[in-house]
């Protein structure tokens, strides 16, 4: 990912989330942590590579010891620039020498590690060859909440993304539709995010009539026509925190039952958003917004879980969804994001990315959820 991060966090936020991070760890029984190039590394440093390539960054947060960010002698120059940077130790590695042997030496040789997801293989496989006594486990799994409870100066960065995002849906509701194509509506949402400040567009979803009904449809050649809903899904990072938000509309007058099945969809993420509040569990927010669609009759029209997490990525934990019993706590955003999918005929979908507030929640997405006609 190429997400770069706001300047607004200081070398004091990252110590902090080092440590916290490093605490979290040890309480789940790890020895440490290693981090890849990727969200993660971007949320505890500031610090994206200027390219991920076979060469090893890691960093690593090891019980009773200060952070080392292991990194290739010729990207040293810009790791020390990254705002974290002076809440770490540096440790360069030349071309010809082994970066793993110098980063076993950190580390305890029979301890278990928590390492990023998006780590390289070839990494992970080199660590365990240098130290055969370790064994690692995917640092998501072991800390799903790391990233999800955001501080002030996060909230405000994810209230400007969803901000912009809304500005993106009322602009792109004066765009024609009729006689177009998908892609075409998709490259306006494209350009209109990037004008509201986005950086980077993860998704433009534009799913019309039957495509609709496959909610990971993107957007194809397929000419919108009159008569269709189309559901728009789009979102991406703005200075580094992401929007996601969805709303379908109707190109002229819907019939009688769209109107109905939409209006099932607002009630559900109605009452999915009414779950939200601090002590709630994740699976609430689900069964909330299900309740409504199956107590319509539509119950296995509804074919994803209801929400996921979004910070410095646009999906992450906590996820929304049967099972998941952790509690929501203030300062999490994720999304609330019910819909039905009548195969072969259309889909309806309505999102917005919701945060726990002290006694209850607060839309990040505020455009009407109300069917909205285009042309
Ligand atoms: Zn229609
Ligand atoms: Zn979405
Ligand atoms: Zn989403």
């Amino acid at each position: 990912m190429s997400g770069s991060t706001a300047a607004s966090f200081t070398a004091d936020d990252y110590r902090a989330r080092m440590e916290r991070a490093a605490r979290t760890a040890a309480e789940a029984g790890l020895a440490g942590l290693l981090v890849a190039p990727g969200p993660d590394l971007v949320w505890l440093t500031g610090y994206t590579p200027p390219a991920v390539t076979e060469r090893l960054t890691l960093l690593v947060l090891a019980a009773g010891q200060d952070p080392v960010l292991v990194v290739p002698a010729l990207e040293a120059p810009d790791a020390q620039k990254a705002a974290g940077a002076p809440a770490l130790a540096l440790r360069d590695w030349t071309d010809g020498k082994d970066p793993y042997a110098a980063t076993a030496a950190l580390l305890d040789a029979s301890g278990r590690f928590g390492i990023s997801d998006n780590a390289w293989a070839l990494h992970l496989l080199a660590l365990q060859q240098a130290l055969p006594g370790s064994s690692y486990t995917s640092l998501t799994e072991a800390l799903p909440m790391l990233r999800a409870v955001k501080d002030t100066a996060e909230l405000e960065l994810m209230t400007a993304a969803g901000a912009a995002a809304d500005a993106t849906f009322e602009e792109i509701r004066d765009v024609p539709f009729a006689g177009r194509r998908e892609s075409q509506v998709a490259a306006d949402l494209d350009r209109l995010l990037r004008r509201h400040g986005h950086e980077q567009v993860d998704f433009t979803i534009v799913a019309s009539g039957p495509n609709g009904a496959n909610p990971h449809h993107e957007a194809g050649d397929r000419v919108i026509e009159r008569g269709d809903m189309v559901v728009l899904d789009f979102g991406g990072l703005k200075d580094g925190y992401g929007s996601d938000t969805s709303r379908t509309v109707h190109v002229g007058e819907p019939t009688d039952e769209e109107r109905r099945v939409h209006d099932i969809v607002r009630e559900a993420q109605e009452a999915g958003f009414r779950a939200v509040r601090p002590g709630a569990a994740c699976q609430d927010v689900d069964r909330a917004a299900r309740a409504v669609i199956a107590g319509a009759g539509y119950g296995e029209y509804f074919i994803h879980r209801t929400g996921h997490g979004i910070g410095v990525t646009t999906h992450e934990p906590p996820y929304m969804i049967e099972g998941e019993e952790r509690p929501l706590v203030p300062g999490m955003c994720f999304s609330v994001e019910p819909g039905i999918y009548l195969p072969g005929r259309f889909g309806v979908r309505i999102e917005d990315i919701v945060t726990v507030t002290e006694d209850g929640a607060r839309r990040l997405n505020t455009t009407s959820r109300e069917l909205v006609i285009v042309e």
